[in-house]
């Protein structure tokens, strides 16, 4: 099961809606935003286990009858997109959003808020490690007042050492850096419609979701689940996006790097400043000056390798500017079903 807290709700204290002689709110049209890349093998399960949850909820009278899923087929290469024309054909509430191409996870979660209708859109993963019953508390603390509802994962005794040790390291840098981020929380969450018209506000290409949707500031709650393994088929997250996608992290949204550099810099004019002084003091005030090759070859290395960092992570943000200036449609959407 689920527990529900709630993150800025104090923010909204003064106006909250929990009162006894309030009537109940009216049912909300829930839009369920799924990503998927060559996820052929989970797929039918998928859409089995999302589809009976949404009919549980509709009977239940949570949500609108014209509730949905919309499965973003992201250019995948195997039957993905035969397999989601099928269920739209199937199944009323089933629809799907082809994308032209390959555009990442990040991007086809974007186009799917973007175009799935409903007053709050909750986006989940493929490959059924996320719950999808934690949408029950999701809608629930959207009830009391969140805009936005983070699933949080419970536990990570799923992951690797390897992949929980790092992924910890991370938060905790991305904080540092400040970064709001909501640590064990993926791209697993509820969000209402004007948090989503709020998205559109935000233009850049380097999309980092888990960075900007804490940034929108509106009131927010976290659900935690139990995450499990993939249900079948691979991770599409090997350990070289997974760097990349890290590195997107901390550079879409903190200049940290660029002020590290600096203050480096700093440090090693300063230190050299101290050389120089001891050079010269052997120099001139004593007669054991020898040809030194190490105190030649390595200020050569230590500079030259500072100045390539340094050039590296300055390269890094204009990289960042060339893409953004350029200003190019994040995704594009081939067909509908
Ligand atoms: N995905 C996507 N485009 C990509 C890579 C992944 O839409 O280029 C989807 C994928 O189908 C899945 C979700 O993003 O629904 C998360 O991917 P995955 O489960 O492979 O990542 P992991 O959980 O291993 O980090
Ligand atoms: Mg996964």
């Amino acid at each position: 099961m689920f527990d529900v807290t709630y993150r800025q709700m104090q923010a909204c204290a003064g106006t909250s809606t929990v009162s006894k002689a309030q009537p109940p709110r009216p049912m909300v049209r829930l839009g369920i935003v799924i990503p998927c890349y060559n996820e052929e093998e989970v797929l039918p399960e998928t859409a089995r286990r999302i589809a009976s949850l949404l009919a549980d909820l509709q009977q239940r009278g949570e949500i609108t009858e014209d509730s949905g899923v919309y499965f973003v087929d992201d250019g995948s290469r195997d039957r993905t997109w035969s397999l989601i024309e099928e269920l739209s054909r199937s199944n009323p509430s089933l629809h799907g959003i082809k994308l032209s191409r390959n555009c990442g996870h990040q991007n086809a979660l974007l186009a799917g808020l973007f175009h799935a209708p409903g007053d709050v859109v909750v986006t989940i993963d493929a490959d059924l490690q996320d719950d999808p019953q934690a949408i029950r508390g999701m809608l629930s603390a959207h009830r009391d007042g969140a805009d936005v509802v983070y699933g949080v994962r419970r536990s990570r005794d799923k992951d690797t050492l390897f992949k929980r040790s790092t992924a910890q390291a991370y938060y905790r840098l991305l904080t540092a850096f400040g970064v709001d981020i909501v640590s064990d929380h993926a791209d697993y969450r509820l969000m209402s419609r004007r948090a989503i018209d709020a998205l559109r506000g935000f233009g850049e290409s380097n999309l980092f979701l888990r960075g900007i949707v804490p940034r929108l500031g509106f009131p927010s709650a976290t659900v935690s689940y139990d995450r499990a393994e993939r249900f079948a088929g691979e991770s599409k997250y090997p350990l070289r996006r997974m760097l990349a996608f890290a590195i997107q992290g901390v550079t879409s949204f903190s200049a940290a790097p660029l002020r590290a550099i600096t203050l480096m810099g700093m440090l090693v004019s300063l230190l050299s400043f101290a050389g120089v002084a001891w050079v010269l003091w052997i120099r001139l005030a004593s007669s054991d000056a020898l040809p030194g090759w190490a105190s030649t070859t390595l200020p050569i290395f230590f500079i030259g390798g500072m100045q390539l960092l340094a050039l590296g992570v300055i390269g890094e943000y204009v990289a960042k500017i060339y893409m953004e200036t350029k200003q190019r449609p994040r995704y594009l959407i081939d067909r509908m079903s």
